[in-house]
């Protein structure tokens, strides 16, 4: 068995010497922040298998309840108050150092920005949940000001533009990728030498596809995730081991 402490320094030495380090995040890395993820022992899908029918784009389209439901939800979610964590500011320390050449994230929370990322390093392959897009007209505000109606008694607020139906400017189930941003965060990938795959269970595609995407320029795959992934056979390093205690040690901001 590897010792965690020399498995760490490897890491640190790959960091070192690399001039293009790319990050994939997922909902993991933000569970520290007290937002739950979707697959993990306590992830929203894991407890309530319902909810993934809420985050499917037919029935919110479709069924005004569920669109209610989604607001009251995006009222409540934790996001709101949640901060970033050690693992967000691991990520922000390696881009001060100059290490990192983007930051592909799966993540809806917007917590890397927060965490001092630039927005321009950032690609967010599933959109943000601090806007809002109209369905019809595609205008675009923020989540904030839509909420503030729903506080003042709007259960569905419209578009003030067009009428149509508002939504978290996110990629629900059944809708399309943003192919643009799909194509930049695989052709990051394919520049990456070291490649940090971070807090996601790898099962989403094509997102997924960075890795090996990574592997096949030969960067160096590191995993951090506390369950297995069906990509640990070709890391060349991997820590089932919590992200805010392993990865302020990878990237030297311990
Ligand atoms: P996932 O839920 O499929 O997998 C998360 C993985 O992180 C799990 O394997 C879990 O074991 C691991 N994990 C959780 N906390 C950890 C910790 N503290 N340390 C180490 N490992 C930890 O997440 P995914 O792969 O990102 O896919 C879920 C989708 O849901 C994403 O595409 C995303 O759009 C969305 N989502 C986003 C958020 C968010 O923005 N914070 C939250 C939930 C879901």
């Amino acid at each position: 068995m590897v010792n965690l402490g020399t498995e760490i320094d490897q890491v640190r030495q790959w960091i070192a010497a690399a001039g293009r380090v790319v990050a994939l995040t997922g909902a993991g890395i933000s569970t520290d922040s007290g937002i739950p993820d979707f697959r993990g022992p306590q992830g929203v899908w894991t407890r309530n298998p319902l909810a993934e029918k809420l985050s499917n784009i037919h029935y919110y389209m479709s069924d005004p309840e569920v669109r209610k439901a989604s607001w009251q939800a995006r009222m409540d979610h934790t996001a709101w108050s949640a901060r970033p964590n050690a693992g967000h500011l691991a990520l922000a320390a390696l881009e001060q150092r100059g290490k990192l050449h983007a930051l592909i994230t799966q993540n809806i929370d917007e917590l890397h920005q927060l965490a001092g990322n630039s927005p321009e390093r950032v690609i967010e392959v599933h959109g943000t949940m601090r806007k809002v897009v109209c369905m019809s007209c595609g205008m675009t505000a923020p989540m904030q000001k839509a909420l503030e109606r729903v506080r003042a008694g709007e259960d569905d607020p419209a578009c003030r533009d067009c009428g149509g139906i508002l939504k978290s400017a996110t990629i629900s189930f059944g809708q399309q990728l943003v192919p643009e941003v799909i194509d930049r965060a695989l052709r990051v990938a394919g520049e990456a030498e070291v490649f940090l795959s971070v807090g996601t269970s790898l099962q989403v595609y094509p997102i997924a596809g960075a890795v090996p995407a990574a592997k096949a320029v030969g960067a160096r795959i590191v995993i951090i995730n506390a369950e297995p992934t069906p990509f640990d056979d070709i890391a060349d390093a991997v820590f089932n081991d919590s992200i805010s205690m392993v990865l302020p040690r990878l990237c030297d901001a311990a």
